[in-house]
């Protein structure tokens, strides 16, 4: 009996996996999370688990808890419609105003960096879709978010709180000078690239907490660098290339 459910099973799969091409070059929009899961939500959860498993667990991610909201968080709800098809693939992704939802990768790797512990309080400058935000609310912090374009800091706002995300507020400031009103954070992610470590940032970092930052200049590659601050001391660790939308003034 249970061998004959596991055929059925994996007979759903393939049918499910076969027919997601069709169901998303239809353009269909995907049902938000709070309906009922039908065949078209099945198609991105089965998405959702085999980016983790191929593209952030095989890289080292191994935090369970940052992989568990990895295999949750809707990212393709985060994604303008034209690139839905493409929401769960190893790349970035064009959000509109020249800017970019980072690789699933990426946001998986930096998350884990910080360390987090639910209830944490967690500055993000650059919100873009809102999808990193989202993964750290999902994580259980109180996430203070930024972003500069008005536009897209309206969208993330609206789409947040249609998930339901109530723990994460985004505000529409030059994420430059942190927000000194919910400071000192536990955690601060920047996900844009400044020429610099803004030193307004690290005033609002926490003793024993954690900053990850691409830091260089426009275009090509900037170095990912983890900023920690303990006993008074800053100090930071370069952690390789990557590639960063440059944070504008
Ligand atoms: N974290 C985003 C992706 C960020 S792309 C996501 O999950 O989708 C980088 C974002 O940083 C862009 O939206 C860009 O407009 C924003 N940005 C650039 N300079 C900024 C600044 N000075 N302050 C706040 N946001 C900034």
């Amino acid at each position: 009996m249970l061998k004959r459910i596991g055929v059925l099973r994996r007979l759903l799969i393939v049918c499910t996996l076969a027919w997601s091409p069709l169901l998303l070059l239809s353009g269909c929009t995907a049902p938000s999370p709070t309906h009922t899961p039908t065949i078209e939500s099945d198609v991105y959860q089965e998405a959702r688990l085999d980016m983790v498993y191929r593209q952030i667990e095989s890289r080292g991610v191994s935090d369970e808890a940052v992989l568990e909201v990895m295999r949750t968080v809707p990212r393709h709800l985060f994604v303008p419609e034209e690139w839905i098809a493409l929401a769960y693939a190893d790349q970035p992704l064009p959000i509109g105003y020249g800017q970019t939802i980072s690789q699933p990768y990426i946001v998986a790797w930096m998350t884990e960096l910080l360390d987090l512990e639910p209830g944490d309080r967690v500055l993000e400058v650059g919100t873009g879709s809102g999808y990193q935000a989202a993964v750290l609310g999902e994580l259980g912090c109180q996430v203070y978010t930024v972003e500069i374009i008005e536009e897209l800091a309206t969208l993330a706002t609206q789409r947040l709180s249609d998930l339901g995300y109530s723990n994460v507020t985004v505000r529409q400031a030059d994420g430059y000078f942190g927000w000194e009103e919910h400071a000192p954070f536990d955690a601060i992610i920047v996900t844009c690239a400044p020429d610099h470590i803004p030193p307004s940032l690290v005033r609002q970092l926490k003793e024993g907490g954690n900053m990850v930052a691409p830091v260089g200049p426009p275009g090509g590659y900037q170095t990912m660098f983890i900023v920690t601050k303990d006993q008074g001391q800053v100090r930071s660790r370069n952690l390789g290339y990557v590639s960063f939308v440059p944070l504008t003034r």
